[in-house]
């Protein structure tokens, strides 16, 4: 960014790009694996150090250095690099700063494969992970001395369990314990994790980044000095980088972010209202309906849950609905609905090692793009279709 962005807000920053060659308004997709040397002195000046010219695109390609420049400018970081799934940006992040030996603690109910990652590949490594209670303070700050590594996801499974992230922040530096927050559900727009205090924050940016559907990628912002960590010590050895036509997706999605983040946020509360106020739904798991503390966010976005009464045929109910399609995943143009009963794994039944349960009658709900009102319909024939000894 120059100089002259920096007084630019972020939804103005994220249309607004440096001009690039032969007036290309957008980006140019670098298709290219390879960067040639202009001579042979421009080749010693780049192995010197001297010179910055793309070489190779496992390490860096001009696409995604555009992509990754909007990201951080987004999180208020020093520096962000992508890679080609958020659980890429997940395990290359951990893997820079754990070694052998180490301890993480990490909150309960995270990503599912988080929670693999964690629980079985890193403790073959002789790397050992202490799940504790992210919504209590005190038992976060328990485990924390002699520990390595704090890794938060707020809000996070569909309870929606919160942290304060800035008091956890701040336990941790207490303890010389490095945080990453996973702030895929809020995105960059609803929650700002570094300016809270945290080290660095991962996104899984086939969500709302992307916001079409069309690309799995990742993302992680920190300081300088740790994503050059990631940047010098992992991701070249992984070698999950992204494509630079996945890059060049996520950048034309961030343009409308804000925008989309907006339209996520006032349908997702519109319908959880509603949900909330039908007799057929036992309770909503919406944080915006929440009393909890959730004083970090600036919005919701559109992914939540609810809990079928026994008086609705799930089955019945899914297969009523025309506009949600099942299916998991979310953060695109598209409504979606998943039932808990069908995927344990998704709604968090892998945590059952952390006491943990979702109700067997939830059904994680995603409000896309469409008009709210016809979702709402949507949703309100399926449940007269699917009503149980119902005369309305
Ligand atoms: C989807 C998701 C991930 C994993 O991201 P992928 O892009 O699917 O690898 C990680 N964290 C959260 C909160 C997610 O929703």
């Amino acid at each position: 960014m120059t100089k002259k962005n920096k007084v630019l807000t972020t939804e103005t920053q994220l249309v607004h790009d440096e001009r690039h060659a032969e007036g290309a308004i957008a980006p140019p997709i670098y298709q290219s694996s390879l960067f040639a040397f202009r001579d042979y002195q421009a080749m010693v000046d780049r192995y010197q150090g001297d010179a910055h010219q793309a070489v190779y695109s496992r390490i860096d390609n001009p696409t995604n250095n555009v992509l990754h420049d909007k990201i951080a400018t987004l999180e208020r970081g020093g520096e962000a690099v992508a890679f080609a799934s958020g659980m890429a940006a997940i395990s290359n992040t951990i893997l820079s700063i754990v070694d052998p030996g180490d301890r993480i603690v990490c909150v309960k109910h995270v990503y599912p494969d988080t929670y693999r990652f964690l629980r079985g590949f890193c403790a073959r490594f002789n790397v050992v992970t202490d799940f504790v209670d992210g919504t209590d303070p005190a038992e976060i700050e328990a485990r924390l001395p002699g520990a390595k590594l704090l890794y938060l996801e707020s809000p996070n499974s569909w309870m929606m369990q919160e942290q304060n992230l800035e008091a956890a922040a701040s336990l941790a530096k207490k303890h010389g314990v490095t945080t990453i927050a996973d702030n895929s559900w809020a995105s960059p727009i609803n929650q700002r994790p570094l300016d809270l205090g945290i080290d660095l924050v991962v996104h899984s940016a086939s969500k709302y980044i992307s916001g079409h559907s069309d690309t799995v990628a990742g993302v992680v912002v920190g300081s300088v000095e740790m994503v050059g960590q990631i940047n010098r010590n992992v991701r070249p050895y992984l070698g999950a980088s992204l494509s630079a036509g996945d890059a060049a997706r996520l950048i034309r999605g961030l343009r409308t972010l804000p925008l989309r983040l907006r339209r996520h946020h006032d349908s997702g509360l519109q319908i959880a209202r509603r949900l909330a106020e039908h007799a057929d739904v036992m309770q909503v798991c919406h944080p915006g309906l929440h009393k909890k503390d959730f004083s970090h966010l600036t919005g919701y976005g559109g992914l939540f849950s609810f809990e079928m009464g026994e008086a609705v045929d799930i089955p019945k109910f899914c297969d009523a609905l025309e506009i949600f399609r099942l299916g998991v995943s979310w953060g695109g143009y598209e409504s979606l609905i998943v039932p808990a009963g069908v995927a344990h794994n998704q709604a968090g039944q892998h945590n059952a090692a952390v006491d943990f349960r979702v109700p067997p009658r939830m059904i994680r709900l995603f409000t896309g793009l469409e008009d709210p009102n016809d979702l709402w319909n949507d949703l309100a024939s399926a449940f007269k279709a699917a009503g149980r000894n119902r005369s309305d």
